[in-house]
């Protein structure tokens, strides 16, 4: 599986990509754009439709509510409609199947077989300010949001920024960025910010959060910084990123307790830095995302025995990648994919179209190379992917003849057979380079019989069918496919079993603490050390937010947690966007809403005319005329119902959704969104 690169670029292509999103989003949870007929203050303890009463949310689930968030919570329209939302969560579809939650609010089971232990251990005298702390804010059990932090004293060093893509049911979310609430309080103690590669699942979130950590220096390889330089022009509110940029073999000292030493790592994108950090602890691992590659494309393989030497320098912690630890087996070595690719290349007809992700620059480069010795021109095509081969060329990690790129509006000028295409939409994304020439939408280009198509990417997990459909537009064209299940053309960019075991061999660390993966890789890289000889209660499993304390012999748990749950990004909203406004939008996505707008004269309680019912999602109009008479009927009783004068209509509104509400359940068993609009004349 290599759903990690795939996913970071998926995301790069997500953003490029913004100007082609529908217009119409949901932005409810700012209170000006409520819709008119907002809800009214602080209602508790509703009836729902099956007689339970709900309590108000006294806290929001975990991993939506941020601190930053409460912008707008506590609010009374968010009251109540968190009120109104608790009684939705508990709610059954017609199957009797409870609804989807956010995975974030699930309660996850505490740990069980790695859970170490919480609190000093007894026999250790050390102060907790005199230990070594190390926790994640994002990335433990999960791909994507890497951010990860020591501190020792007053001295904090951040490890990567980044972004993890949004889960399926969280509607119009862009993607979600680590919490760094803790950060905030001390970014006075922060000695520096330290990007290990230019993955956006590691810089993604720096324009997000920089300002919020107080600016810190930035350290990082020069093909990263290149990448957030560029993105950075993106957000021209923000002071200029402060950068040092450095290299394999630099090291740099930061605050008085930590240094850290840069050594290079191989990965899918150049310039991947692994960090050997000293500290008044122990020495202390991050090896970033890697992969032991024999044959890198445009680079040079790991040097081992500099880990060997790491190694006898004594290691008392490995953070180490865990991504591939479920596959057995060493990485594929870039030569292996150019093999399989020229293969492909010799076999092609037509057009060559292939799909990847921008910052698979090593894979770019090869489908350069791969065009040159066949003889075809290579054009490029979307935005990010543009951008970044510039900057990879202007650095020599992109190496292409003078006279093999050519523009868009050449293409024509030679016969197909003569051109590769290099395009970004390897997952089906609608809006995706290779999409629109496939669906013909394209200005200048359009697939035709006889081209052959390359998927350069595994399918992330959940894209399945978008890319089915994709493969079937292809076929139905009679166009060539290849993907990675065909022949090994993709490589992922992390380490496998084999590679695992390689780097705990040479670093013979005393702790070992997976991060970068779901739970099931850490657990698995977790197993993978303990048959290495490390000790099970040395191997440390943890959640994102749990701080980790170290002395040079143990380690520990703090009783305490840093917040670390999600801070959803939304178009320029940043956490404004909490449980409500997203559980809005999968009531409207699962059933649909109903807005009844009612005329009435709130002195004499008449009603102007019969009231008007809108509904979207939910049932259609014109076939249920029987239901909708029902519905009018009950509206109009409850509002002649209603003895006091001048009448309160916030009441009359909660009343007419409550009991609407209510109605359509037993009569559809489906639940609505109803919006009541009172207009008073
Ligand atoms: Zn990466």
């Amino acid at each position: 599986m290599h759903l990690f690169t795939v996913f970071v670029e998926e995301m790069t292509e997500q953003q490029n990509n913004e100007e082609q999103r529908p217009t119409a989003r949901l932005t409810a949870s700012r209170p000006e754009q409520r819709p008119p007929a907002g809800p009214p203050a602080g209602r508790t303890g509703r009836q729902d439709p099956r007689g339970r009463r709900s309590r108000p949310m006294s806290a929001a689930p975990r991993g939506i509510n941020a601190p930053h968030m409460g912008k707008y919570q506590g609010s009374q329209g968010d009251q109540t409609e968190r009120s109104s939302l608790t009684r939705r969560s508990r709610s059954r579809n017609r199957f009797g199947a409870r609804r989807n939650r956010l995975a974030s609010e699930r309660k996850l089971p505490t740990t069980q077989l790695h859970h170490g232990k919480i609190g000093v251990p007894e026999g250790v005298s050390v102060e907790q300010d005199g230990t070594l702390k190390i926790f994640a804010l994002g990335g433990l059990g999960e791909i994507g949001k890497n951010m990860y932090v020591l501190e020792y004293k007053d001295d904090i060093i951040v490890i990567d920024a980044g972004i993890m893509f949004p889960q399926d049911n969280m509607p119009g979310i862009d993607f979600i960025i680590p919490n760094t609430a803790y950060l905030h309080e001390k970014k006075a103690n922060i000695r520096g910010l330290i990007l290990t590669h230019g993955h956006m699942d590691h810089i993604g979130a720096v324009p997000y959060l920089q300002e919020k950590i107080g600016n810190p220096d930035i350290y990082t390889a020069q093909l990263t910084y290149k990448i957030l330089e560029k993105r950075h022009l993106e957000f021209p509110h923000l002071p200029k990123l402060n950068a040092e940029i450095v290299k394999h073999g630099d090291i740099v000292k930061l605050g008085d307790h930590f240094t850290v030493e840069f050594f290079h790592m191989n990965h899918n994108i150049p310039d991947d830095l692994g960090l050997f950090i000293s500290t008044p602890v122990g020495n202390v691992i991050h090896t970033a995302d890697f992969k032991f590659d024999p044959a890198p494309v445009n680079d040079t393989p790991v040097d081992f025995e500099q880990l060997r030497a790491f190694g006898d320098r004594g290691v008392l912690a490995l953070m180490c990648d865990s991504t591939n630890a479920e596959d057995e087996g060493h990485s594929i070595s870039e030569q292996t994919i150019y093999e399989n690719m020229d293969l492909i290349f010799q076999e092609a007809t037509g057009m060559i179209l292939v799909g990847t992700f921008s910052s698979m620059i090593n894979r770019i480069q090869q489908l350069v190379q791969l065009s040159e010795k066949h003889g075809r021109k290579v054009v490029f095509d979307g935005y990010s992917l543009k951008s970044n081969v510039e900057i990879a060329k202007e650095m020599g990690y992109i190496k292409i003849a003078k006279g093999t790129q050519i523009s868009m509006e050449q293409v024509d000028d030679y016969p197909r057979q003569q051109v590769t295409v290099i395009a970004t939409g390897a997952q089906g994304q609608e809006a995706a380079s290779l999409m629109r020439i496939v669906n013909k939408e394209h200005r200048f280009l359009q697939a035709q019989q006889g081209d052959t198509v390359i998927f350069s990417s595994s399918v992330i997990p959940g894209n399945e069918r978008s890319v089915q459909y994709l493969k079937d537009m292809l076929y139905r064209g009679g166009l060539r496919v290849y993907h990675y299940q065909m022949m090994d053309i993709h490589a992922g960019g992390h380490a496998k079993q084999e590679d695992l075991k390689q780097i705990l061999e040479l670093l013979r660390p005393k702790f070992l603490i997976p991060h970068h993966g779901q739970y099931s890789m850490m657990v698995t890289l977790g197993d993978l050390g303990k048959k290495m000889g490390i000790p099970e209660k040395n191997i440390i499993i943890g959640d994102n937010g749990q701080i980790m304390h170290f002395t040079p012999e143990q380690w520990w748990f703090d009783k305490k947690s840093h917040p670390a749950n999600y801070v959803m990004v939304d178009g320029l909203g940043i956490g404004d966007v909490g449980n409500v406004v997203l559980r809005d939008r999968q009531v409207l996505a699962e059933d649909g809403m109903m807005t009844i707008i009612t005329v009435v004269d709130p002195r004499t309680g008449q009603i102007r005319n019969s009231p008007d019912i809108i509904s979207r999602g939910f049932i259609y109009l014109k076939d249920n005329k029987e239901l909708l008479s029902q519905v009018r009927k009950r509206i109009r009783h409850i509002i002649e119902s209603e003895k006091q004068r001048p009448m309160n209509l916030v009441y009359l509104k909660d009343n007419i959704r409550e009991e609407i509400g209510r109605f359509l359940f037993q009569k559809t068993e489906r639940r609505p969104m109803v919006l009541p609009v009172i207009i008073e004349v």
